[in-house]
């Protein structure tokens, strides 16, 4: 059996990362990987491969730095004419990124099964590219991999009891490769202080918008005068600092670092500030409270129970939930299902 995984963006190759462990296991299993081009810089692209032995992909199709429309339209074309020539059973696909959409329109048109991991996650927010990526994904795919009781619940809720699909639980691929890595950290090449908050700042709502992004530095400014805060800087929320004049001061700014970096961090950290989808589920994974600088989140369980709690960009709201919120501190709770997604996930598609 022949699996075709797309993959472009960094949270994919951690994903996928897993996935390809699993695969190994199977001798009659082939994986192609397509890496769609969408990050391509060393240290948010190469080093995952590296650091997590993702075999090297059998196609680069290197589309990035476009706008929406013509980053898609080029996938959807790359992608179609790899499909052709590859005739994959399945073609697997991650998340909510341009590549996830590009990769699952691309193989329904051709009838090629499409297995999407992550299905069924909804911020409820359609001014997010990731939610319309989602939304349209999970409503062309065969298999629809939810990690969580609440994405099947929003499937349900939109009526795919009534779509010819399949809807499995399978937990949530990043905590196997959360659990599998744990012990593997490497420590960055930085002064690591004894109590840090680690931030991370790149969704386009944030940094696409001034006084968001002004309100957040403003608040890590005021925080990070009694406590440290290391901010592995995404390239994006970078370009946009050093073309604005908003001011960062006391912060631990350092490039994107690897995930086996992260690890070290958030195995070390007081807790986790940031408005990554993926980083407040480590934070969980990693036993952190976690402050999410959004309005909304799709991970919704962890605010339910508390490990984790929504501020948006308002800078009052930052600094009060660090200085008086109450965190549940009880972490031993399994939400994601404890690591074993990407073996429910083979033995589904099998
Ligand atoms: N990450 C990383 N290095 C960094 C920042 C993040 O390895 O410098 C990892 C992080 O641990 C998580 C993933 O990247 O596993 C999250 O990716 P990102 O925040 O880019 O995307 P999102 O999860 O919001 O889609």
């Amino acid at each position: 059996m022949k699996i075709l995984t797309i993959i472009g963006a960094r949270p994919q190759f951690i994903k996928a990362a897993a996935l390809s462990r699993e695969i190994a296991n199977y001798p009659d299993i082939t994986e192609i990987i397509v890496h769609t081009g969408q990050h391509f810089d060393a240290n948010m692209s190469d080093i995952f491969f590296e650091q997590m032995s993702i075999p090297k992909p059998n196609y680069n199709l290197n589309i990035n730095g476009l706008g929406h429309g013509a980053m898609t339209g080029q996938m959807l074309e790359k992608i179609e004419e790899v499909l052709l020539i590859e005739k994959p059973n399945w073609v697997v696909i991650y998340g909510d990124t341009n590549s996830t959409i590009a990769g699952a329109l691309a193989a329904k048109k051709l009838h090629i099964k499409v297995a999407h991991i992550e299905a069924g996650l909804r911020s409820f927010n359609m001014e997010m590219p990731e939610e319309i990526n989602r939304i349209l994904t999970d409503r062309i795919s065969d298999i629809l991999f939810c990690p969580t009781e609440t994405a099947i619940n929003n499937l349900k809720i939109e009526g795919y009891n009534n779509i010819k699909c399949k809807i499995v639980n399978s937990g949530d691929i990043m905590q196997d490769t959360a659990m599998f890595y744990a012990q593997k950290e490497q420590k960055p090449n930085i002064e690591i202080p004894q109590n840090f908050i680690l931030a991370t700042i790149h969704r386009a709502e944030n940094t696409d918008n001034i006084e968001r992004l002004t309100s957040i530095l403003e608040a890590l400014n005021e925080i990070a005068k009694t406590t440290k805060i290391i901010l592995p800087l995404h390239p994006r929320t970078a370009k946009i600092i050093k073309n604005s004049e908003l001011k960062i001061q006391n912060l631990s700014i350092i490039e994107p670092v690897g995930y086996l970096e992260m690890v070290y961090l958030l195995n070390r950290c007081k807790m986790v500030m940031t408005d990554s989808g993926g980083l407040q589920k480590e934070a969980f994974f990693f036993k952190k409270p976690c402050i999410t600088l959004r309005n909304e989140t799709e991970w919704v369980e962890l605010i339910e129970n508390n490990f984790n709690i929504i501020v948006g960009a308002n800078k009052n709201k930052i600094v009060e939930a660090y200085s008086n919120h109450k965190f549940n501190p009880n972490f031993d709770v399994d939400l994601y299902g404890n690591g074993k997604a990407a073996k429910n996930i083979i033995l589904n598609i099998k």
